[in-house]
């Protein structure tokens, strides 16, 4: 069946109407899903192994049948696993059919026909009795429902279901338990993104600075999560204000309550500073002695053993509500409050012996300034970006006179304000500075000049940035703003930035390539249906796709020199034809080249340019610092090539890059 959706492309802003087959979502949802990547985290597979195998015999040495109950079975590993222990019969449970479907191939294929059951329902559907989905209740409850979070996939909900209708009481459960730590630190990179920091403007009559509203400083932000791979923030970017403490621990071999609750610890912090974020991790027993343990904690908190890669768990940001100044050795409470799906916190400062339970607040943050809404964590780390915002400056000095009307197109974007402390004289589109700086709201193509008050725009500036875009070449939507304002324009009019190019160099990622690697056999059993599902829904659409990574959390080498691919000249309109170029880039370093990395450059004015992905190559081994603020566009190669040696180096590999107009897409091929 095919369906037509309405969507604004977010190149073009053009409304559409895409035809898009009933199949898109879940092929979609597997292409982008975090299968192949648990597949291939070997630390967590065998230790739910090891704790499977501890549970089944634990439940035989009492004399009884082992009985599974396996929620969000996945590819049915998890019960492969118990049915290879020894378990009598395994119930695996699958809500999204695709998997389901997928995972009765698997068992099928693994031959455990006879020993494991698939359930294509959600958990709380299945019934238990003789005509039911389970003949009895299970002695054995095997579950992989965690995200980074711990319980932002409904874990909770499905714990508490579980034990009140699906498993019986005193059962096994494989992970035992699962335990939150958390640790307060000060980061000014960090906090940076969930406040704006005052901004600097050097203007020719002294230095002015722009300084967020009161309600936007006290604002408790948006509740969200911010997860990121810890692991990749440097240890000097952070200060440790407080031990690793545990914050809680949900047990869950026992019936579980998913209502709201919250936990208080005291801290003793172990310098003085400003708390700011709370960092948090877990990790999970998967037997109860403790001994079979696998933990999400970063670098720093052991650094002796080795890390697992993975990217389906990663650590927690947690902003607090305010900064509060704490001091070495004098006590303070943390509070973790979580509902049914998520978890904030609060810091509260220790009142002598009778801590004061009223003063816990168990509200959702709620963000009340709507920046929260508008800008999202790396979005108000870009505009903290102290270097970037001078790039900007410097070049609106060079592009503003006296008498120019500019305008600005760019979502929730400071340029307004600060053109109009370089001495704009009029400014449209902007906030608060109500008589000098004008917001506009209509679509580019709908501005008409009694918006602009009659006035022609001499100067039309754009960061760009649109919240729309995924892709760094969607923020190209500036072009089109342009060319659709075009009759507003002088003929004489600046363009800042003046022009874009896309660039492009090959890379070897130490990990990411996992998420997108065929798995083949995972713990000895065979999984390749899951490849060939994970193979088919990237395939599904014709061509292969480029997917945005934000790839300072993922290290990776360059293998090429970074290559100018393509360039977008802003100063005219956007063409009738297509803009396509062909070539071939060198590899000067040997190893494998996982894919292609695609990043957007923008020239502000001739000799200015600010870059949204590589920053530099740090050293000779080709290690790539990237933009913190953006997310590139990453295409992986289907087939990886090794090379030992630079002599038996496939030594180039060629590309055809395409820009259509028309769609506003970017097609690309490489060949190796
Ligand atoms: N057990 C597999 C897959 C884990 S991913 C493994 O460890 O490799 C979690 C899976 O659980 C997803 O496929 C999701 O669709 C499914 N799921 C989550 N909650 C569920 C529920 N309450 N009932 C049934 N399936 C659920």
């Amino acid at each position: 069946m095919k369906t037509f959706c309405g969507r604004a492309n977010p190149t073009t802003g053009a409304m559409e109407w895409l035809e898009e087959d009933e199949d898109y979502d879940y092929h979609q949802e597997i292409a982008r899903s975090r299968y192949a990547d648990m597949l291939h985290d070997k630390d967590r597979n065998t230790k739910y192994y090891q704790g499977i195998c501890a549970a089944v015999t634990r439940v035989k040495e009492r004399g009884e049948k082992a009985i599974v109950l396996d929620i969000g079975t996945g590819t049915g590993l998890l019960s492969m696993m118990a049915a290879s222990a020894g378990a009598d019969f395994c119930y695996a449970v699958e809500v999204f059919r695709p998997m389901a479907n997928a995972a009765v191939k698997i068992v099928e294929k693994n031959g455990f026909r006879d020993k494991i059951k698939v359930i294509n329902k959600h958990s709380t559907e299945v019934t238990v009795g003789p005509d039911g989905d389970m003949q009895c209740r299970a002695n054995i409850l095997v579950t992989e429902l965690f995200d980074t979070e711990l319980i932002g996939e409904g874990a909770l909900p499905t714990y508490e279901h579980a034990h009140k209708y699906l498993v019986q009481e005193g059962c096994e459960a494989v992970p035992h338990r699962a335990t939150v730590y958390v640790q307060l630190v000060e980061s000014r990179r960090m906090w940076s993104w969930n406040k704006l920091f005052p901004v600097h403007v050097k203007a020719e009559d002294g230095e002015k600075i722009i300084v967020s509203p009161s309600e936007m400083e006290n604002c408790p932000g948006v509740p969200s999560v911010c997860d990121i791979q810890l692991n990749q923030m440097p240890s000097s970017d952070f200060t440790v204000l407080s031990d690793v403490v545990t914050m809680f621990s949900v047990d869950f071999s026992k019936p579980i309550r998913s209502t709201s609750t919250y936990y208080r610890v005291q801290l003793e912090p172990v310098k003085s500073g400003k708390a700011q974020i709370v960092l948090s991790w877990w990790d999970i027993d998967m037997d109860p002695s403790g001994m079979i343990n696998c933990t999400m904690a970063p670098y720093w908190v052991k650094p002796t053993s080795a890390l697992q890669w993975r990217d389906h768990w990663m650590q927690c940001v947690y902003f607090l509500p305010g900064e509060e100044p704490v001091l070495r050795g004098e006590k303070v409470y943390l509070t973790a409050c979580r509902d049914a799906y998520s978890v904030w916190y609060n810091l509260q400062k220790a009142r002598g012996e009778e801590e004061n339970e009223a003063d816990v607040r168990v509200d959702s943050p709620v963000c009340r300034c709507q920046t929260h809404l508008l800008w999202n964590r790396p979005r108000f780390g870009e505009l903290n970006d102290q270097n970037r915002t001078r790039q900007y400056i410097k070049s609106l000095m060079t592009v503003l006179k006296p008498d120019s009307v500019c305008l600005c197109i760019s979502d929730g974007s400071l340029l307004p304000m600060l053109a109009h402390y370089l001495g704009a004289k009029q400014f449209f589109k902007a906030n608060h500075l109500e008589d000098k700086i004008k917001i506009i709201e209509t679509r580019p193509e709908l501005l008409t000049s009694s918006h602009l008050e009659g006035k022609k725009i001499s100067v039309l500036v754009g960061e760009p940035f649109f919240t729309t875009s995924l892709l760094p070449w969607h923020n190209l939507y500036f072009w089109y703003a342009r060319t659709a304002v075009v009759s507003h324009l002088t003929s004489d009019v600046t363009v800042l930035p003046q022009a874009a190019s896309l660039h492009m160099m090959i890379v070897e990622f130490q990990d990411l390539w996992r998420i997108r690697s065929p798995c083949g056999t995972c713990e000895g059993f065979d999984v390749r249906t899951m490849d060939d599902m994970i193979n088919n829904s990237l395939n599904f659409r014709e061509s292969k796709e480029a997917e945005p990574h934000p790839l300072w959390e993922y290290p990776c080498k360059s293998l090429s020199d970074p290559q100018e691919v393509l360039t977008f000249d802003f100063r005219k309109t956007v063409p009738q034809q297509c803009l396509s170029t062909e070539g071939s880039v060198n590899l000067l370093r040997k190893g494998k080249s996982h894919g292609a990395v695609l990043w957007m450059e923008y020239h502000l004015v001739a000799d200015i340019s600010v870059s949204t992905g590589l920053m530099q190559i740090s050293n000779e081994k080709g290690n790539c610092e990237w933009n913190p603020h953006c997310k590139q566009a990453v295409y992986f190669f289907s087939s990886v090539t090794e090379s030992e040696t630079l002599t038996d180096l496939p030594s180039a590999v060629t590309y055809a890059i395409n820009f259509d107009p028309k769609t506003g897409e970017i097609a690309m091929d490489f060949k190796l």
